[in-house]
């Protein structure tokens, strides 16, 4: 290879972290090397450096980890599923219409919800509310009489009350049932508060889809009615002179269904049950498919569970054309579609960015010419090992390996050597298993034991931030997010590594990468370069990562920037929360502050009384006390 062959580019580092395959357009690096984002898939003409954001977000006083969350990228992903539905339509002659539904739940911020239905709003997007608290901020946000506010969940008096009440109010709000036992209380609540309800039934499919969060579909999933359920519903209404209410079919088959054929299975066979229930004398007017419209996490383009094989434009298509073929053949009005996407609209539009802390490097010390004199036969048996290392006898030294360091663990359990003996015993063990790994590295194929080495030998590096508050999903079900450096993208990650959070958690970690359609334990990283921020983002968190983190080792919410791309390439800072603070947490768990002070002071005072320090010490140690309190539960500069 010449010198030109060899140098890094940037281009190198896109196809590494491939940028290009998991961003959806929105992310690029730019000549210089930073992560770049832009508000236009695929046109970076105008785009803006996070290095850039991360300089303004510091300049203004706010340590990291940062959650950034750009506007324009939520705006974007609403405006692609609206008119790619409208398009859809328009192509097919369908003769009904869309509305969105998001679901609070997915993510509950108000900065979040706001930006929905403010961006949503020329789409007449709405709200879907699973629990009264999710409803009643539903009802403070959001005031469009053309949209819909879908009501799922179980459901109480109180529950049911609010929602005819938003009726009333003319909100199109949809009560659906979900339970048997809710029927009877919603017809006596609506008699009795003289309002005609719009009613919803939540269908449970034969249809089942795969993934990761498909809700096991079929008669045992644990949400909606069955037939004959339904059928009774249909029945209760008529005794009730109120079959006209019942106008919505809903079903989820689960979130991230990556595979489109589980999801037109899903469309067909609602599609029947809603001409059924036509049929039946219902008022139908809307059919709710639910959520399950995947992301693209790990870029492949795929039906693996942290991917979808199928694009926005072709979900949208394959919905129309599902329910078309079934309604016309059964000779019944085209239905407004509604869907209750969550994770498409918001999980692009959110980036965890952190500074690494430290690195562990696993760099065996090198060894003396010749070993002292006096050293124990099992580190010359060991010794001897590595130095007669070939490729031919990697296995059989990997084995000779492992029994001598066992020997020199032994020997040194029973009194035999000392802890510096061991220590060397311990350093030659290693760098033998390094020669291991560099002789196998290029191999196709390994003995399983010797396949997990080269990660044994990988480095931490230490990041500021939380798995626990910030990366549920990565903790809890091993979900795989987009990692990457966000600046130095111009010179070679010449290390390979896994990251460590700062709490005290084994589990605090992430090891698990995207790489093409499989899963690395390690990943790409720049060495540390001596006071020089390293900076990371973790992608396409805007999802279900917010509210379902917690507070393990009293971490915190992290500090929280929204910033919007103008169209001259500039952007602006257009919201910062703060996060939590030490005083914040403790309360949380229900310490009282002030008398935690009240406490410390005493303490303070009995150590000047002792003699131990002087009031002006005490002065300044309740200081620090004070600060601590008030300040970032993480690592601040
Ligand atoms: C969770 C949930 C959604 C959101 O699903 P996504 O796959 O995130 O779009 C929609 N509807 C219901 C009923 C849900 O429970």
């Amino acid at each position: 290879m010449t010198q030109e062959q060899e140098k890094w580019t940037v281009e190198r580092s896109e196809r590494l972290y491939r940028v290009r395959e998991w961003g959806a357009g929105f992310f690029g690096v730019s000549e210089n090397g930073d992560l770049q984002v832009t508000a236009r898939p695929d046109d970076f003409s105008e785009a803006v450096s996070i290095p850039e954001i991360i300089a303004g977000i510091q300049a203004r006083g706010l340590d990291m980890p940062v959650l950034l969350r750009i506007e324009n990228l939520l705006d974007t992903q609403i405006t692609l599923l609206n008119e790619s539905f409208l398009q859809a339509m328009k192509k097919l002659a369908y003769r009904g219409s869309y509305l969105g539904a998001y679901p609070i739940k997915v993510n509950q911020q108000q900065q979040v919800v706001e930006a929905v239905t403010r961006h949503g709003r020329r789409y007449h997007h709405g709200l879907e509310a699973g629990s009264k608290a999710e409803l009643i901020a539903a009802l403070g946000m959001h005031n469009d009489p053309e949209a819909v506010l879908v009501c799922n969940g179980y459901k109480d008096e109180e529950f049911v009350d609010l929602a005819l009440h938003a009726v009333q109010l003319g909100f199109q709000c949809v009560l659906v049932v979900e339970m048997p036992n809710e029927l009877p209380l919603i017809i006596e609540r609506s008699k009795a508060l003289g309002v005609k309800p719009i009613l919803g039934v939540r269908a449970k499919l034969s249809s089942q889809a795969t993934g990761q969060w498909a809700e096991s579909g079929g008669d045992r999933s644990i949400f909606g009615l069955n037939a004959t359920q339904i059928i009774e519903v249909i029945d209760r209404l008529g005794e009730a002179n109120m079959l006209d209410c019942l106008q919505l079919l809903h079903y989820h088959l689960g979130s991230q269904i990556p595979n489109i054929r589980e999801i037109r299975a899903g469309v067909a066979e609602a599609s029947r049950i809603y001409a059924g229930l036509t049929a039946e004398g219902a008022g139908m007017r809307y059919l709710d498919l639910g959520g399950g419209l995947a992301v693209d996490y790990d870029g492949t383009r795929t039906s693996l569970s942290s991917s979808r094989n199928y694009s926005v434009h072709e979900y949208c298509a394959d919905v129309i054309e599902g329910v078309m073929t079934v309604l016309d053949e059964q000779g019944v009005d085209h239905p407004t579609i509604i869907t209750e996407s969550g994770r498409a609209l918001v999980a692009y539009y959110s980036v965890l960015l952190l500074n690494v802390v430290d690195a562990a490097r696993f760099e065996p010390e090198p060894l003396p010419e010749a070993l002292p004199e006096d050293t124990n036969i099992h580190i010359r048996h060991l010794h001897e090992t590595m130095l007669a290392l070939t490729r031919d006898n990697v296995q059989e030294s990997f084995n000779d390996a492992l029994y001598y360091r066992d020997e020199v663990r032994q020997a040194f359990n029973q009194g035999i050597i000392s802890f510096r003996e061991r220590a060397l015993g311990e350093n030659v063990f290693w760098l033998t298993v390094r020669t291991i790994a560099a002789l196998t590295r290029n191999l196709p194929s390994l003995p399983l034991e010797l396949e997990g080495l080269a990660r044994t030998l990988s480095d931490i590096y230490y990041c500021n931030f939380s798995v626990f508050q910030s990366l549920p999903d990565a903790w809890a079900i091993h979900q795989l997010f987009p990692v990457m450096p966000v600046h130095r993208l111009d010179e070679e990650p010449a290390r390979e590594g896994s990251l460590a959070d700062i709490t005290c958690d084994c589990d605090g970690k992430i090891d698990r990468f995207i790489e093409g359609a499989g899963v690395n334990r390690t990943m790409a990283l720049h060495a540390l370069k001596p006071l020089e921020e390293y900076y990371l983002g973790v992608f396409l968190v805007g999802a279900y990562q917010e509210t379902l983190g917690d507070l393990h080792n009293l971490f915190g919410d992290t500090n929280v920037v929204t910033v919007r791309i103008l169209e001259n390439g500039k952007y602006d800072f257009v919201g910062e929360l703060e996060g939590d603070t030490v005083e914040d947490v403790l309360s949380y768990v229900e310490y009282d502050t002030k008398a935690l002070l009240t406490r410390f002071r005493e303490t303070a005072e009995a150590s000047v009384r002792k003699g131990l320090i002087t009031p002006a010490q005490r002065r300044e140690i309740l200081q620090a006390y004070r600060n601590g309190l008030h300040g970032y539960t993480y690592l601040e500069r």
